[in-house]
């Protein structure tokens, strides 16, 4: 076992977003390809946006997913007892300080600085206050003076330097007496003893202030990895303009966790150029290295190739299972129709989501078959009334509906009418589907199998008028 520990840290204000799977996916691969541990951590500081439904939604978009993790989830509201520790030993070493300025005042210096062309920075007015009035304070975190700059060497990006004329006296804790993200981050992340951090690039600005908060607080500075954002095809921030961006959303939809795990990794990440990866292959696989610099862009249609990529792989037995909630969503009752496995296996060639196979299997489960208008009129009609009943007969005399039989029986059919394949087929495929599009007829009916095709075929004659 190695002594890696990683982490993901989502804040619980919403739903699992595209990005932030793909950061909690690096963050795992990562975790079982070199046997460290992975902790997952719920950064649920800011309670006012915090909510148990979207904690709730990220842990089960984590499940779908397949992202398993060694320890968690820990939540940063049990801890302020910790951070508030932590707090006071930066005002004890002098490296903290109350500020006691109104939010007007600093609005004030803000727009001051902002005439005279300066960045709008804490000047530092309460820094060497040593009055404690009774008014509500904030705590900032003093810039130590004696370095001018911090640099980092990002494993992504390479290295990174800030200088530090551009920082100014962060905030630890609100007036409220809660604390604030760039504390808690490093307190919990140096407590936990993570010694790599893999988050998105947002997070970069931030790097050198935390880098700073881990020397003030006398831990050791982890390594960090910064993971280009994810854009849509107009090369802007991936939104809700682009498409879902909930990872359950596409479950909804009918996607594979496989198939989205596949095109997350993809969207930053390359092996040479195969695009088919299992989670045991990344896992193999997957190293930083390979993670490029630039962003990744977001592309619908390959989602959609894998997806079906997957499907026409899949285990049907499973499928099954997986698309019986599509089902039920449609109100199919398929619990006393076809074989289901039978159903997908006919299906797994021409379904891109498990939404276009239910949209696929309803013809197999729906009694009596509801007919398209236009094929109605096209083929349950008198001069079709024959043929109908020749292929009655000769389907009632087929014992097993099988496709080598089926082949046969039809052969026969097609000698007794002199008809021609598609003139046999296209009136039987109305007669057993109602016309949309389905599978091959052989495939149709083996399985719906004898009974049913007979019946269906009877229905039929008896539609014609
Ligand atoms: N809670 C932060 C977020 O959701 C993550 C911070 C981090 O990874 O350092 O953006």
């Amino acid at each position: 076992m190695s002594d890696l520990r990683v982490r993901f840290a989502p804040s619980p204000t919403g739903y699992l977003h595209i990005g932030g799977a793909r950061t909690a996916l690096f963050n795992y691969l990562l975790a079982k390809k070199e046997s460290g541990i992975f902790v997952l951590r719920i950064e649920d500081t800011d309670v006012a946006r915090s909510t148990q439904e979207s904690v709730d939604a990220i842990l089960n978009a984590m499940t779908w997913l397949g992202l398993a993790y060694d320890e968690g989830p820990i939540y940063q509201s049990d801890r302020f007892d910790l951070y508030k520790e932590k707090v006071q030993q930066l005002l004890h070493e002098g490296k903290a300080y109350r500020c006691y300025c109104t939010a007007e005042e600093l609005d004030a210096k803000r727009e001051k600085a902002r005439q005279e062309g300066r960045k709008p920075k804490y000047d530092g007015t309460c820094r060497n206050r040593t009055d404690q009035p009774d008014t509500p304070f904030v705590v900032r975190f003093k810039l130590p003076a004696a370095e001018e700059e911090t640099t980092f060497v990002d494993r992504i990006k390479g290295s990174i330097s800030f200088r530090h004329e551009e920082l100014d006296d962060l905030i630890i804790q609100r007036t409220d007496g809660t604390p604030t993200y760039n504390l808690v981050v490093v307190i919990d992340d140096a407590e936990m003893g993570i010694n790599l951090i893999i988050r998105g690039d947002d997070h970069i600005n931030n790097t050198p202030r935390q880098i700073l908060l881990y020397k003030a607080l006398g831990y050791s500075v982890p390594e960090f990895a910064h993971v280009p954002m994810i854009l849509g095809a107009d090369k802007k921030r991936l939104s809700k303009r682009h498409g879902a961006t909930s990872v359950m959303a596409y479950q909804e939809m009918g996607y594979l966790p496989e198939a989205l795990i596949n095109y997350l990794v993809r969207l930053g990440w390359s092996f040479g150029d195969e695009e088919i990866f299992s989670m045991a292959d990344l896992i193999e696989k997957f190293s930083l290295d390979n993670v490029g610099r630039s962003a990744g862009v977001f592309n619908q249609e390959k989602l959609l190739w894998l997806n079906s990529h997957y499907i026409k792989t899949g285990d049907p037995d499973r499928l099954a299972e997986l698309l019986k909630p599509f089902l039920e969503q449609k109100k199919i009752e398929f619990e006393d129709g076809p074989n289901l496995v039978d159903v997908v296996k006919s299906l797994q060639e021409r379904s891109a989501t498990l939404l276009e196979m239910a949209a696929g299997a309803t013809f197999y489960f729906v009694d009596p078959v509801e007919y398209e208008e236009k094929a109605k009129k096209k083929f349950l009609i008198a001069e079709q009334a024959e043929l109908f009943k020749t292929i009655l007969e000769k389907l009632s005399g087929c014992d097993t509906f099988v496709i080598a039989q089926l082949e046969l029986t039809f052969a026969e059919i097609m000698a007794e009418t002199e008809l021609k394949f598609g003139k046999v087929a296209q009136p039987l495929r109305v007669a057993l589907t109602g016309g949309v599009p389905s599978p091959g007829i052989y495939e149709v009916l083996q399985v719906l199998g004898k009974e049913r095709s007979l019946q269906r075929i009877e229905q039929a004659i008896m539609a014609i008028v």
